[in-house]
C-alpha cells in the first residue's frame, strides 16, 4: 500500500490542488490529512470540500480547525492568526463546520499512529521538535511509525535506544528506508504554509511494501495565492510569509 500523508493546508487552495495533482501521479491508494484544513488562508470552504470529496481520505482535527469552532479560544494565537480565525468563522458554511466538529484527534492503523501535534496531550498542541517531547510521544504510543504535522517543518525522529533519539531535518524531496524495527516520529511538513525556508508544499508517501518514506516538494503559484489573501482582506503578513516559507 502507498499512503499519502499531508497536513496544514490552512485554506491555501492553490497549494492543495497542486499537491494533490502531484500525488495523483504517484500511485497512492489511501490518504490521511493530519489537520489544520483552515486558518490563515482565504479558501477554507473550498479546501474542506475538496478533501471531503476525495476517495479513501481521512482527516484529523488540528488546532485551527477546533479554534474556528470556539472549542479553544483563538485569542492565545498571534494577532494575525487570530484575525484569520475570526474571518474564517464568518466564512464557513454550517455543513463544513459540522464536518470539522466531527474530525477525530487520532487515528491508529496497523503499526502506525496519526495525530496533528502530539499523542500525549492532543489538544495541548505542543510541538514535537526535541528529545524531551519525542520521548514523551514514544511513551504515549506503541506504534512503530508516528505521523505528525503542526510545526510545518518536515522532520524524521528515530529512536536509537531507550533514551537516545536522532533528529533529522528533511530538505527537498528525499527517500528514507524504514525497514527495521526502530520506532520513528515522522513530521510530514505543511502543504499550505511551509516554515522550513522552502516555500514549496510538502507531503509524504509511506510505501508499506518497500518500507520507505518519500518526502515530496511541490512548487505552486504563490503569487496567485497571495492575491487571494489580499482580496479576502486577510492580514498581509500571512500572505507575504508564503514567498519565503517561514
Ligand atoms: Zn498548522
Amino acid at each position: 500500500m502507498r499512503l499519502l500523508v499531508f497536513s496544514d493546508i490552512h485554506g491555501n487552495l492553490e497549494a492543495l490542488q497542486c499537491m494533490l495533482r502531484d500525488a495523483a501521479d504517484r500511485n497512492v491508494h489511501r490518504s490521511i490529512c493530519l489537520g489544520d484544513l483552515v486558518g490563515y488562508g482565504p479558501y477554507p470552504n473550498e479546501c474542506i470540500e475538496l478533501l471531503r470529496g476525495l476517495k479513501n481520505c481521512r482527516c484529523l482535527a488540528g488546532n485551527h480547525d477546533v479554534a474556528v469552532l470556539w472549542e479553544t479560544s483563538p485569542y492565545g494565537m498571534s494577532s494575525a492568526a487570530n484575525e484569520a480565525i475570526l474571518w474564517t468563522m464568518e466564512q464557513l458554511t454550517a455543513e463544513n463546520k459540522a464536518y470539522l466538529a466531527a474530525l477525530p484527534d487520532r487515528l491508529d492503523v496497523a503499526d502506525m499512529t496519526f495525530v496533528h501535534a502530539n499523542p500525549y496531550n492532543p489538544r495541548g498542541w505542543r510541538y514535537v521538535l526535541d528529545r524531551k517531547y519525542a520521548l514523551r510521544s514514544f511513551a504515549a504510543t506503541r506504534c512503530r511509525c508516528l505521523f505528525i504535522g503542526h510545526s510545518h517543518r518536515p522532520l524524521l525522529i528515530t529512536r536509537k535506544s531507550l533514551l537516545t533519539i536522532d533528529l533529522q531535518a528533511v530538505s527537498a524531496s528525499m527517500r528514507y528506508r524504514v525497514d527495521d524495527t526502530r520506532r520513528r516520529i515522522i513530521n510530514c511538513g505543511s502543504v499550505g504554509q511551509p516554515r522550513d525556508n522552502d516555500p514549496r508544499s510538502c507531503y509524504l508517501i509511506f510505501d508499506s511494501r518497500k518500507q520507505e518514506i518519500e518526502f515530496h516538494r511541490v512548487a505552486y503559484d504563490i503569487e496567485k495565492s497571495v492575491k487571494a489573501f489580499h482580496s479576502a482582506g486577510l492580514p498581509p503578513e500571512l500572505g507575504a510569509r508564503l514567498f519565503k516559507g517561514v
